[in-house]
């Protein structure tokens, strides 16, 4: 457990206040937490998201999986490295074909 400090407006607060007394028995730590939950839900963010790359040398010519580019054997792309998280790009699923992007891709992301 860790405690935060945040900043709310007072119309928030009353909300807040109206939402925990309502479904949590006035208890806004419980109702703050339903609140980020049912945004993750709602929002489909929860997933895997890519969280860094690794440079690999392709052995075959292959499309970047952004641009579509293709690229030559011996060029040096990147292949995602995927973890547990929530972003808006979050996919539900790691894809089972290959996917590898090109540096212009990786340094836009
Ligand atoms: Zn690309």
């Amino acid at each position: 457990m860790k405690r935060l400090n945040f900043t709310l407006d007072e119309s928030t607060v009353e909300l807040l206040s109206d939402l925990s007394e309502k479904f949590y028995d006035g208890n806004k730590s419980q109702t703050v937490r339903a609140a980020l939950e049912s945004l993750a839900a709602r929002e489909g963010h929860g997933g895997w998201v890519v969280a860094g790359y690794t440079p690999l040398r392709i052995d075959h010519a292959v499309s970047c999986h952004t641009c579509g580019l293709e690229q030559l054997e011996g060029n040096v792309l990147f292949k995602p490295v995927f973890e547990r998280g929530n972003s808006p790009e979050a996919i539900q699923q790691i894809p089972s074909e290959e996917w590898v992007e090109c540096s212009v891709c990786v340094e836009s992301h």
